[in-house]
């Protein structure tokens, strides 16, 4: 069976499917070094997407990829932390982004916004971005991902496209990973959301005014995010087995549970619902390989945590950063294709399991948040070096630094092969 990395008639060195948050930042900064990158995706930019509250973790490839004082000129609501009603306390409580490392703020953002933006600087650094794209498969040669077949909107006739390597950034539509991976489904985590706007909403009080507010109740949790004046994104999070079992709707059993809740009834009780209901099935998932012969997976089409600390963006966009070096080295060094996606396959899941292992005792809402913080301190500061409060916001800000991800490096690999192949001549 042949796997020889780079095909000699590959039209780009890298494909990526889905231009989302992973997809964008990966292709932005594969141009940036020069490499010719093709980013496919099936829909229109701007589009809608879920997902808009974002920690401090995604400052760093926004930092990369040039975009901070974009982001800064386009006035996105400025996230400082978070106000929680949440555990055996009922008294709310809070963080501030800047006891856990350098970012003071973060944002909260329309995602259409967002996305557009990132897959923008992606072509202006040089990406080829082809819109309203379904890939509709992947084309394998002996045991090798080669290229990708997709349509264009409106076209039934398949068009198809070589690379060096494929990167599947599809989100939850998993090209790639429903093909050549298992998944794990995380049994404790087989949620679902429900979520909605509304306009005229109030503000949480002093300076915790653009905190996301979470709050626990009985049946769920809800999220309550102030995406920009006076609008907030709410939605209500509850398991998949509570929500089949009852008999209400998704919107019974959100506007029911609103009714119970306190903090948010209150910022919600001048205000008017301003969009319908949207739904979607949040199970978190780890695909069980992240990368193959020629390809890699980044992004939710690779793992996806509940949506519980907002880590989506982060995680993928940190992900994105780490695998477009770890690309970049491949397509220098093509022999080192194996055991260098083995470094990035790695990296990334200790960083995604640290993530997810933390969110599962979150979930526990029996305790008070000194449990919390001691948990976060066992998974990012065993020696118990810092103080816990700061190694919570430390892991929910995704800067848990002492991470191989955030580092991540090649050079080794390089080498040893250039020392192989010394030898051999
Ligand atoms: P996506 O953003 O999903 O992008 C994938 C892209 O691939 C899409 O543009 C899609 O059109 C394209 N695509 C799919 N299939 C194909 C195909 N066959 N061919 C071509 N293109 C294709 N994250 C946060 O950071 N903060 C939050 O507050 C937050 N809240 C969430 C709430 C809910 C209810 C859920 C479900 C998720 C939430 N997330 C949140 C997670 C976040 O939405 C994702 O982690 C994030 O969007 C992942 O980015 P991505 O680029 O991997 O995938």
């Amino acid at each position: 069976m042949s796997t020889t990395p780079q095909s000699a008639d590959a039209e780009f060195d890298v494909v990526v499917i889905g231009g989302g948050p992973a997809g964008s930042t990966l292709a932005a900064l594969l141009a940036k070094r020069g490499r010719k990158v093709l980013v496919l995706d099936r829909e229109r930019f701007p589009r809608y997407h879920i997902g808009e509250s974002l920690i401090p973790g995604f400052m760093r490839p926004m930092e990369e990829l040039g975009l901070v004082e974009r982001l800064e000129a386009r006035g996105f609501e400025k996230k400082y932390g978070g106000t929680l009603v949440w555990g055996a306390q009922k008294i709310p409580w809070g963080f501030s982004f800047v006891e856990g490392g350098p970012y003071k703020y973060s944002y909260h953002v329309r995602r259409a916004d967002l996305d557009a933006m990132i897959l923008d600087r992606a072509r202006e650094l040089g990406a080829h971005v082809v819109e309203e794209a379904t890939v509709k498969d992947v084309i394998e040669e002996d045991g090798r991902v080669v290229g990708v077949s997709y349509t264009l909107r409106g076209s039934d006739a398949p068009t198809q496209v070589r690379a060096a390597l494929v990167v599947d950034a599809s989100g939850q539509a998993r090209v790639i990973g429903r093909k050549l991976s298992e998944i794990h489904w995380h049994d404790d985590m087989r949620n679902v959301a429900v979520w909605t706007y509304f306009d005229n909403t109030g503000r949480l009080p002093g300076d915790e005014r653009s905190n996301i507010l979470i709050e626990g109740l009985e049946k769920g949790w809800f999220w309550g995010i102030p995406i920009d004046a006076g609008t907030m994104s709410v939605g209500f999070v509850t398991a998949s087995s509570a929500a089949a079992a009852s008999d209400e709707s998704l919107p019974e059993l959100f506007n029911s549970q609103l009714e119970r809740s306190t903090e948010l009834k209150k910022l919600l009780s001048g205000a008017r619902q301003s969009a319908g209901f949207r739904s979607a099935r949040d199970w978190s998932y780890t695909c069980e390989k992240f990368s193959g012969p020629g390809w890699a997976l980044v992004g939710d089409a690779a793992a996806f945590v509940d949506p519980l600390f907002s880590t989506g963006v982060a995680l993928a966009t940190l992900a994105a950063s780490a695998l477009s070096k770890v690309v970049d080295s491949i397509l220098e060094t093509p022999e080192i294709e194996e055991a260098a996606l083995a470094r990035y396959a790695t990296a990334y899941r200790s960083f995604f399991d640290e993530i997810r292992t933390f969110v599962g005792k979150f979930y526990d809402r029996t305790k008070h948040k000194e449990f919390y913080w001691d948990q976060a301190q066992t998974i990012v500061d065993p020696q118990r070096v810092r103080d816990p409060r700061a190694d919570f916001v430390t892991l929910i800000s995704g800067l848990s630094g002492r991470h191989p991800l955030f580092h991540i490096s090649v050079d080794d690999l390089v080498l040893d092969e250039a020392l192989d192949e010394a030898i051999a001549s």
